[in-house]
């Protein structure tokens, strides 16, 4: 199958079979606003296409991808530095297991709830499978955060965790990772958690330190990833990256090595932000500043603000990096983080390329806003899939019980991304032009829909 036996994606036929398919969801997920975002982007899309194959309408399999295999919810009691005990809720939302275990990563921020997990392991099954990997789409994670906590907080907190977590997982079944609030301290707490409670070495998580069983490059992979994905596009345009401005939203594991690797590539990155504010740097950054950067915000812990104190500066607290002019916009912070105003903005402002390090960082209106402008957008699905991606290649290299060097695993993921951009132009193409919004959930939902035809009802 090509994009060439799709419908249009006006047909009237199709706009009403997606108003159907949402109304019934909203009433099965009321109060889950981020998952049925999440899902009404993907059935928009695809709605065409399964009106094309009355066999995926037979099985309804649409209906089962709209619903996780399982949720698991539970209880994580752990005490503080001063005795005191704190209860949060843990989850593993498994959605869908049809083309590999189950795979995503643990966020632990106060906003996580189930609509939010559901959002993520919905858009997990997608991603996994544009990776080409053999991954099932799944996330997790607890309402606690790890912000203002001491190390032997978040070791007793991550421990409790795991005591629940470890009856779920293992590396054919469900193999974990991080996310928002999980990072190499808390995967670490994890790992050693599992290894004494199952009293065996497995790699039933990835992003583990080198030194026991992690991928060389996994660090740095999605923020990497997602700028080798807007080099892509670019590219395929007939363009580069080289001297491009570049405003980069967070400045956490996906944000920082985004910026390191748009800098690698010729552009300059002149704002970068947290939940606290955007600094704006007309300079850009160099590779003092970012090694500077790197020490405040994985080290040492701190506030982006103190950036603009260090270099001198400006510091918009409370602002997102939109309002600042920019040629290419890399939103990877957290959901929701750009709409429809911001995304006009931008648009006036001169920005052409737009590519989501995070997951579903643009509104609804916001993707509509760039698909109707021919921005290039690459959507987090496709863009930010080079962290799972080389997720996937410490589970083979677990597997072998071997590690690769770090130019074979970047080689890999250079390839990785290129094979997923090249997806999205066969399946997004029209007239002339591509919807890689539409690629990209097309490219990933053919693959996972022909293995559930293949498995039979269940
Ligand atoms: P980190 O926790 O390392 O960093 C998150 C960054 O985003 C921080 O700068 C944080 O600021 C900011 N942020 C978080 N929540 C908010 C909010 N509500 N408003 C404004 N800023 C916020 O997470 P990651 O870098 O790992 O993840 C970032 C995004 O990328 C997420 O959407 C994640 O799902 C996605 N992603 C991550 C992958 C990975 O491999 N890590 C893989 C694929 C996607 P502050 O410190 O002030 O909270």
């Amino acid at each position: 199958m090509n994009s060439t036996t799709t419908v249009s994606l006006d047909s009237s036929e199709s706009r009403a079979a997606t108003q159907e398919f949402l109304a019934q969801l909203r009433k099965r997920n009321p109060h889950q606003p981020e998952f049925l975002q999440a899902a009404e982007e993907v059935v928009e899309t695809l709605m065409p296409y399964v009106l094309e194959h009355p066999e995926l309408q037979q099985a309804r399999v649409l209906e089962r991808l709209c619903e996780p295999d399982r949720i698991l919810s539970f209880r994580v009691t752990w005490q503080d530095d001063q005795g005191e005990v704190h209860i949060n809720r843990g989850w593993r939302v498994q959605f869908n297991n049809t083309i590999g275990p189950y795979k995503g990563g643990l966020r632990f921020h106060p906003t996580v709830n189930e609509s939010v997990l559901k959002f993520l392991g919905f858009e997990q099954i997608f991603k996994n499978s544009l990776t080409g990997l053999p991954m099932g789409g799944a996330k997790g994670g607890s309402d606690f955060d790890p912000k203002g906590k001491s190390d032997n907080e978040v070791m007793r907190f991550c421990q409790a965790f795991m005591r629940e977590l470890c009856r779920y997982i293992g590396e054919d079944v469900d193999v974990p990772a991080g996310d928002i609030g999980c990072g190499a301290r808390e995967i670490g707490y994890l790992f050693g958690e599992y290894k004494r409670l199952q009293n065996r070495f497995a790699g039933v998580m990835t992003g583990k330190g080198v030194a026991y069983g992690g991928s060389l490059i996994r660090t740095e992979s999605t923020g990497y990833g997602c700028v080798y994905f807007a080099q892509n596009m670019l590219s395929h345009a007939g363009d580069s990256l080289e001297g491009k401005t570049v405003c980069i939203s967070g400045s956490g594991n996906v944000a920082l090595y985004a910026a390191e690797k748009a800098m690698q590539l010729g552009a300059k990155v002149i704002a970068m932000s947290d939940s606290g504010g955007t600094v704006h740097d007309p300079d850009g950054l160099d590779e003092i500043k970012l090694d500077w950067l790197q020490d405040l915000k994985e080290v040492r812990r701190g506030r982006i603000r103190e950036y603009a104190e260090n270099f001198g500066c400006e510091c918009l607290e409370g602002e997102e990096p939109w309002v600042i002019p920019c040629e290419v916009a890399l939103p990877c912070a957290t959901q929701n983080e750009l709409d429809g105003e911001e995304a006009r903005t931008l648009i006036a402002n001169g920005c052409r390329v737009v590519c989501e390090g995070a997951n579903m960082p643009s509104t609804l209106d916001a993707v509509h806003v760039f698909r109707e402008a021919g921005t290039l957008f690459g959507p987090g699905k496709a863009a930010n899939a080079g962290g799972v991606a080389v997720s996937g290649l410490e589970q083979t290299q677990n597997s072998q019980r071997l590690s690769w060097s770090r130019e074979q695993v970047d080689e890999r993921l250079q390839t990785i991304m290129r094979d997923i951009h090249a997806q999205c132009v066969e399946f997004g193409s029209h007239n002339g032009s591509v919807d890689y919004v539409t690629g990209a959930n097309l490219a990933g939902f053919v693959k996972v829909s022909r293995g559930m035809l293949a498995h039979g009802v269940g």
